[in-house]
């Protein structure tokens, strides 16, 4: 595998899997797979049209009774086989990862592959351990306990950033759960939400159990959204998208989840480790070219290492080598296309009228001038309101602002609409505490930025959106909670009667 030709070939029968098998879109328009370090086009296909989303929603729904009964054991055993063949594949699947984001080989076979694998090892055990309060007499009269019972058919919508990864958080807790899925993965990367599919069949998962509709957003999404037959929306991606997707989920009163986009602050204490911090800043801005929701985009540096750390992550930025993503020694790959680099580009653009760009804000020439390719961007001097600062950019770019009091900076970091991951460096704990506590995110790491783990959840606060992807808190967005009351007296006259008619 590797090449367009064979992706061509692999992905002959069409880009959308429903009840286990690959069929074509019937929408009328196609889409181009594009690898962003080249410019080539590696797969070429026909998009989902409605009728697809219906199919699909349709075969879910008809696993849902057969895959919702079958005993936790029996789902388990599958999800850890599911595990063994993902890992048996796990070099194909980080080479067609790497081929359509354009991802360096190192970054997709030691980051999006393994964490998939491990992610759904986690669900094959997190499936026999769902929780809920113990049964008990509660009321005196009566036993109470709970059922947590999985939802239906979920419609799930990802982006093109990690699609690997995305689709494993979208699709393992709702089918370890019981529930059946139909994933909507961003058009211009859909080859690996299908091989995922793919090789959840072949571990013996059942048709209909997990459902790829490739499509554009406007329609395939959000018929999707708004299907009858769906009960819930779970929706990674923007804040401008995950609103429209609020407002159409609304009419069909389905239950949402929504992962929306990021401005992370890092945020760092005169008396840090200044190397650990430089090191942390550029690898967390620049993880996979800095499309990521969690990367770290604001470094708030207190006055005293304000210099030194402004020129430590611009000469470790000027390090890192952009190149081939199937070079192993590339660091930083392509934009996900030229379209995402003209925007990154424009952000910066702008910002040199208010503020200074201390490295980068170019892309590279030569060799690489045809892919989507830009490169490592410090910028100072910028305002806290400024658009650099206060909008995701998406692309490898950090922005760096001095603050004097310990307040100051927490103010600053948390001064943005989003919320969803945050860092902040010093090796006095009553500060770390502190930085813990007041940092409004969903996600705060000390002394460093980036990593997560299966056991743990990920997720929002404000506008970065609600409900949390990976770790059992999971299961809290793709199972309902039933109370079940069993009368234990069998008396015909119950004792609270006399408070609708009759007197003691
Ligand atoms: P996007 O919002 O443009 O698209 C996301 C998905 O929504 C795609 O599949 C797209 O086709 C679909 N879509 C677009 N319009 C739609 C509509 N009207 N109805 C239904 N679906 C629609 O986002 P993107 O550019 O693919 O991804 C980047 C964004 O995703 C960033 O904002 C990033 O922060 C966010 N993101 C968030 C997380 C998280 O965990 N919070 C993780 C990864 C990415």
């Amino acid at each position: 595998m590797g090449n367009g030709f064979q992706m061509q070939d692999r992905f002959a029968d069409g880009a959308q899997y429903i009840g286990g098998r690959l069929r074509p879109g019937t929408s009328g328009r196609h889409q181009e797979v594009v690898n962003p370090a080249t410019g080539e086009t590696v797969y070429r296909y026909e998009l989902a049209g409605t009728d697809e989303v219906d199919a699909a929603v349709a075969a879910a729904r008809e696993a849902f009774p057969g895959w919702s009964g079958a005993t936790p054991a029996e789902r388990s055993d599958l999800l850890h086989r599911f595990a063994a063949v993902l890992a048996g594949q796990a070099e194909d699947f980080a080479h067609a990862e790497s081929l359509q984001c354009g991802k360096p080989v190192k970054l997709s076979t030691e980051f999006d592959v393994p964490g998939t694998v491990d992610n759904t090892a986690f669900f094959a055990g997190a499936a026999r351990h769902l929780e809920g309060k113990s049964a008990a007499e509660y009321s005196g009269d009566h036993t109470s306990y709970v059922r947590r019972e999985p939802l239906g058919v979920v419609g799930s919508i990802a982006p093109w950033n990690y699609p690997l990864q995305m689709a494993a958080w979208k699709i393992l807790p709702a089918v370890a759960a019981g529930n059946t899925v139909v994933l909507k993965p961003a058009e211009i990367t859909p080859l690996t939400s299908l091989m995922f599919a793919q090789a959840a069949t072949e571990a013996g998962l059942p048709d209909g159990v997990i459902n790829i509709v490739s499509g554009a957003g406007r329609d395939a999404g959000e018929h999707l959204v708004g299907h009858p037959d769906v009960v819930m929306t779970s929706f990674t991606g923007s804040t401008a998208v995950g609103r429209r997707v609020a407002e159409l989920a609304a009419s069909t009163v389905k239950r949402l989840h929504l992962e929306l986009g990021g401005k992370a602050p890092f945020l760092v204490f005169d008396d840090a480790d200044l190397g650990a911090a430089v090191n942390g800043a550029v690898a967390g801005a620049l993880i996979n070219t800095g499309q990521d929701c969690t990367a770290a985009t604001r470094a708030y540096v207190q006055r005293p290492l304000y210099d030194a750390f402004v020129a430590g992550v611009a000469g470790l930025m000027e390090t890192v080598r952009l190149g081939d993503p199937f070079d192993p020694s590339t660091d930083l790959g392509p934009l996900i296309s030229h379209q995402q680099r003209d925007r990154v580009a424009g952000f910066v653009e702008r910002a040199r009228a208010y503020a200074t760009v201390v490295t980068g804000g170019e892309a590279p020439g030569g060799a690489l001038a045809e892919g989507a390719y830009y490169r490592p961007t410090l910028i100072t001097g910028a305002a806290q309101d400024s658009e650099i600062v206060t909008s995701e950019i998406f692309g490898p770019v950090l922005v760096v602002l001095p603050f004097d009091t310990d307040d100051e900076g927490i103010r600053l970091a948390n001064d943005t609409p989003y919320g969803l991951a945050a860092s902040a460096w010093s090796r006095d704990l009553y500060r770390a505490n502190r930085a813990t506590r007041e940092l409004r995110a969903g996600c705060v790491w000390i002394n460093d930025h980036i990593p997560i783990i299966s056991e743990m959840p990920h997720g929002g606060y404000k506008a970065s959106g609600f409900g949390k992807d990976m770790s059992s808190y999971s299961f809290d967005e793709y199972t309902q909670v039933k109370h079940v009351m069993y009368d234990n007296t069998a008396v015909a006259a119950k004792d609270w009667h006399r408070t609708v008619f009759g007197d003691r």
